[in-house]
């Protein structure tokens, strides 16, 4: 499986780290199944950058093969959302773009890419509607509903499946909205997606 993520696509985030969104087309980067951490393990903060950013997004995951899809039948091709946490190195983030090299060193590293349970969108309000938050220690620093999306998962759907074969359990993550910050160790990270807890889990 891979695991396909949209980068600057809510509004104000684009800001918050210093960086222009292109508006005609998604920003997108991959990470490998190795930069899954899943079951609310805790995320170990790796030595090799300075600081280590959360980012709250809806992930939606693919239900049938695909390619080259229509936006009008992209929804056709997932069924479940859950939450996810895509940890940057930001301050290497920073250097790379500076430099003008990829991004994946700094967003797909090992148990990057925490994932919750899914929900089958049978279950759930309209994409569009679904809202979300995350919390850490108690203290709510980022809330988004899906509306808020730049790109909405269709056109996300329809953007990618031009270059990238979409198969069963590949996981789009889809951007996170404003409020990022770094973890720090013992923090508690817990987020709700319709008022339910989908992550829960300790930074060490
Ligand atoms: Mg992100």
């Amino acid at each position: 499986m891979k695991i396909i993520c949209v980068g600057l696509n809510y509004p104000r985030h684009a800001d918050e780290i210093g960086m222009r969104p292109v508006d005609a087309e998604p920003t997108i980067f991959l990470k490998p199944d190795t930069a899954l951490l899943r079951n609310n393990d805790p995320f170990y903060i790796p030595d090799w950058a300075e600081r280590f950013d959360y980012e709250a997004e809806l992930v939606f995951r693919i239900s049938r093969l695909g390619r080259h899809i229509d936006e009008r039948f992209a929804h056709r091709y997932y069924d479940a959302v859950g939450l996810g946490i895509d940890f940057t190195a930001r301050d290497l983030q920073e250097r790379l773009v500076k430099e003008g090299r990829p991004w994946e060193t700094c967003k797909a590293f090992d148990y990057s890419a925490a994932i919750s349970r899914f929900i089958p969108l049978a279950e759930l309000p309209p994409v569009a509607d679904l809202r979300f938050d995350l919390a850490i220690n108690g203290e709510v620093r980022q809330r988004g509903v899906a509306s808020q999306m730049i790109f909405s998962i269709d056109k996300i759907i329809a953007y990618v499946s031009q270059f990238f074969s979409l198969r069963m359990g590949d996981l789009i993550f889809t951007g996170t909205p404003t409020g990022v910050g770094p973890v720090r160790e013992g923090d508690r990270l817990t987020a709700t997606l319709e008022g339910q807890t989908m992550l829960d889990f300790e930074i060490k």
